[in-house]
């Protein structure tokens, strides 16, 4: 019976790793990917971390998870497949068919973009395509950009990017967009701003990197940066039965972590939030494990 068991070896747990530890409690990592550090390591340059700028963040990961095994905790490389609540806790099960018992378990498995899936789209991963604006947007600086999406998430960062880009391309599958009625009047005032509605992306094509954006109604966008926001899936498919979700599948939790199920606590991009960042996740970690320290010893 361990005290704690964390899901995910992203800033979120590892963060949350390091809080149990020095707290004196028992505590394993359980992590599906070979030395995974979550999301970070698919970023090649990260400018918002304090202390750490322009690092890339494979390093960045390599720093928190070197962090966390200089304190002696424990990482698993499995896939925590099903969780059920017992007398005591928990037990995790893991794809391996091994099954662990926790007094608490912090779940931090993060969230995953959603994918465009066109020709193209994985050629050009990390050289012009990228999922989030306020990591990447200064390295567009001048350029001509498009943002995809029809969402909060595809207004704000068209927004945002407006203010540093030169030209801003927004695409949108259909007529009306979902997100705030507001931010889309702030759009349609921007200059630099062309909001392009009912149209889907068919390809990216380039040579080393991203030049040209082909869309459906034969468009072709000549863009050095394209901005996918169509939309993230957090990783709580197995959770639904145990505990309360969001309409969009992620954990319902405050900041201290609290879900709705006691001694069961969240962390990082797969909680309900607004900022999902490296940040917030190593934050969310720190109060999850307060949360989940005062649970143990209350
Ligand atoms: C390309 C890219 C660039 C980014 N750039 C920046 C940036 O510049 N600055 C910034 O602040 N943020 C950036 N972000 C966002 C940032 O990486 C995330 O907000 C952050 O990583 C979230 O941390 P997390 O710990 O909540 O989850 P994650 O980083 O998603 O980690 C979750 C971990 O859980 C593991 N896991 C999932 N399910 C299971 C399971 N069932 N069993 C075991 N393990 C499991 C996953 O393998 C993963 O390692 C970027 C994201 C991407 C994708």
């Amino acid at each position: 019976m361990t005290d704690v068991l964390i899901i995910g070896s992203g800033p979120a747990g590892m963060t949350a790793g390091i809080y149990i530890k020095r707290a004196n409690l028992d505590v394993q990592i359980i992590e599906k990917e070979y030395e995974g550090t979550g999301q970070m390591a698919e970023s090649s340059r990260i400018d918002n971390y304090p202390g750490f700028y322009g690092i890339s963040g494979y390093d960045l990961g390599e720093k928190i998870r070197e962090h966390a095994e200089n304190l002696e905790i424990e990482f698993l490389e499995e896939e925590a497949v099903a969780f059920e609540e017992t007398k005591k806790g928990f037990l995790v099960i893991l794809e391996s068919g091994k099954t662990l018992e926790a007094k608490t378990v912090i779940y931090t498995a993060g969230a995953e973009h959603r994918k465009l899936n066109v020709p193209g789209s994985d050629t050009f991963e990390n050289k012009g395509i990228s999922y989030c604006a306020s990591c990447d947007g200064a390295f567009y600086k001048g350029k001509d950009v498009v943002v995809i999406g029809g969402g909060n998430s595809a207004l704000d960062d068209a927004l945002l990017l407006s203010e540093t880009c030169n030209k801003v391309y927004l695409v949108h599958r259909r007529d009306k967009f979902r997100g705030n009625p507001g931010t889309l009047e702030k759009l349609e005032a921007k200059e630099n701003v062309e909001i392009i509605r009912n149209a889907n992306v068919q390809e990216i094509k380039g040579t080393k990197k991203v030049e040209t954006v082909l869309l459906d109604t034969g468009v072709s966008l000549e863009v050095q940066g394209v901005f996918v926001a169509v939309g993230t899936i957090p990783q709580t498919e197995r959770l639904k039965d145990l505990i309360e979700l969001d309409e969009n599948g992620y954990i319902k939790a405050g900041e201290d972590g609290v879900t709705s199920k006691p001694g069961f606590f969240v962390a990082g991009d797969v909680r309900t939030k607004k900022l999902r960042q490296i940040i917030t996740a190593a934050a969310d970690g720190a109060n999850a494990a307060d949360s989940a320290i005062h649970y143990i010893i209350r």
